[in-house]
């Protein structure tokens, strides 16, 4: 996906501020924090979107809640929030999945 940020950056292109990696995954800092901390999980793997993904991605898709999951931990986070934005009604500005990991405030519910 030759045009697709999160691609770009996950191949190094554009840099970021990493706080973890793996063979499969990226977490890094979001550009334009709405929280404390708001990092964004991201698989190396281009899916636009959650309702893009496929019965193959399952594995990958339960490897990102436990990177979310222990980076949270890592970062000393014991309340945070895990979201996704499908679509642009929902919010989706940049067609590569990612999950918000947020924290370090209170979170409101529900979220507008
Ligand atoms: P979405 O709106 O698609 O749910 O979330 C996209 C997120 O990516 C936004 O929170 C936005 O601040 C963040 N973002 C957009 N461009 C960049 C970038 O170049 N670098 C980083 N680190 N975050 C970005
Ligand atoms: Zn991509």
């Amino acid at each position: 996906m030759g045009s697709c940020l999160f691609c770009k950056i996950a191949a190094k292109e554009i840099s970021s501020q990493l706080v973890f990696e793996d063979e499969r995954t990226l977490v890094f800092k979001d550009v334009n924090p709405k929280a404390p901390t708001h990092v964004l999980v991201v698989p190396k793997k281009h899916i636009a979107r959650l309702s893009d993904s496929m019965d193959e991605d399952k594995d990958l898709l339960g490897h990102l809640q436990r990177v979310a999951a222990q980076v949270a931990a890592s970062l000393g986070l014991d309340s945070f929030r895990l979201v996704t934005n499908n679509g642009r009604g929902a919010g989706q500005t940049v067609d590569h999945l990612h999950y918000h990991l947020m924290g370090g405030r209170t979170m409101e519910w529900p979220p507008g």
